[in-house]
């Protein structure tokens, strides 16, 4: 055991573990990358350290001074508490369409919260326009612009990359996530390409995002939709640009949450909804590399984040979506 000398430290270095049901199920080696275990439960925390840092050395960012970022909740959990922890404050803009959970801790960290209507990215009210007006409005405040600012990316090529390459001991053979911003994917693809250009990066897409479209045929276009939040983009962002994506999977929402519902009940991991497309994307991948592969996914968030969607069988319902037969029996008990 070690200590480490300041929160910001914390960030990063997580646990990588093998999968058991979904390695039986590819037929070879499925691992996941613990990043619930940040400070700010979720993979964003990566990016949030890298921006801020960035801003810092670029000197937009005066002590007391503002982050303003849109977001969908987890990036702005992880600019406030590394905000709070170098004296900056924080503007978070956020979809009104994400979890409960999100905005009540964004408050708790003593961000300063505004919801707006999910709207088109087209629209000037899309909350990723709505913070960089905020942000231009504001004096001393920076726009953190996590979908376009590739120190987001940086991240992940200098830390999650370096990470996954050391503790497979350089036997990685596939790599697999979806993309909200894309810096994930983007990072660690660009991080284990520089290490060994054949290891395989593939995009798990959910329904309703542009990406699988554009990497199977040249052309954004997007079907269908899906409640999973923190994923599933409809542009080429700053941070995806030259992003190594050699193979694609579209993923659906109940293929998703067949695998949320499988780590919880036989390997005790309580995840979001994206870590569970996460792995089916894996699986995917794995059974196209064969026995004897291993293949590492981003378990991007906890599964706490979202106790009043995921794991509520009434909102379930109302998305049309399975409900987890445990939360049914629970249900049962108290009537
Ligand atoms: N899963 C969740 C829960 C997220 O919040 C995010 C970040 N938007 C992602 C996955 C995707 O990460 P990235 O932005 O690096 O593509």
């Amino acid at each position: 055991m070690m200590i480490v000398p300041q929160t910001l430290d914390l960030i990063g270095n997580t646990p990588l573990v093998r999968l058991d049901g979904p390695s039986k199920e590819a037929g070879c080696d499925i691992y996941g990358k613990c990043e619930f275990a940040n400070p700010g439960a979720s993979v964003k925390d990566r990016a949030a350290l890298f921006i801020v840092k960035d801003a810092e050395e670029r000197g937009l960012l005066e002590p007391g001074g503002m982050i303003v970022e849109g977001t969908a909740g987890n990036t702005g959990i992880g600019i406030a508490l590394v905000a709070n922890a170098k004296g900056y404050r924080t503007t978070i803009v956020m979809p009104e369409t994400q979890s409960r959970e999100k905005m009540d801790t964004l408050r708790a960290l003593g961000a300063e919260l505004i919801t707006v209507p999910a709207a088109p990215y087209s629209n000037p009210g899309h909350f990723v326009h709505t913070s960089r007006r905020i942000a231009e409005e504001t004096e001393g405040a920076v726009w953190a612009n996590q979908f376009d600012n590739v120190a987001n990316r940086r991240a992940h090529i200098e830390t999650t990359a370096t990470e996954l390459w050391e503790q497979t001991d350089g036997t990685i053979d596939g790599f697999v996530c979806a993309a909200g911003t894309g810096g994930t994917i983007a990072g660690v693809g660009m991080g284990l390409k520089a290490r060994n250009e054949n290891v395989k990066i593939a995009l798990a897409d959910p329904h309703g995002a542009a990406l699988y479209h554009f990497y199977a045929h040249g052309e954004l276009k997007s079907e269908g939709s899906s409640v999973a939040e923190g994923i599933g983009q409809g542009r080429i962002t700053g941070n995806l640009e030259d992003a190594p994506i050699d193979t694609q999977y579209r993923i659906s929402d109940e293929e998703g949450l067949e695998w949320v519902a499988r780590l919880l009940r036989e390997e005790g991991l309580c995840l979001g909804l994206s870590s569970g497309i996460n792995v089916a994307g894996a699986i995917a991948l794995g059974k196209e590399l064969g026995p004897g592969s291993k293949i590492a996914t981003i378990l991007c968030d906890t599964g706490f984040r979202y106790l009043s969607s995921l794991y509520n069988a009434e909102w379930l319902r109302s998305k049309n979506l399975p409900v987890f037969p445990w939360l049914e029996e629970q249900a049962d008990q108290l009537v």
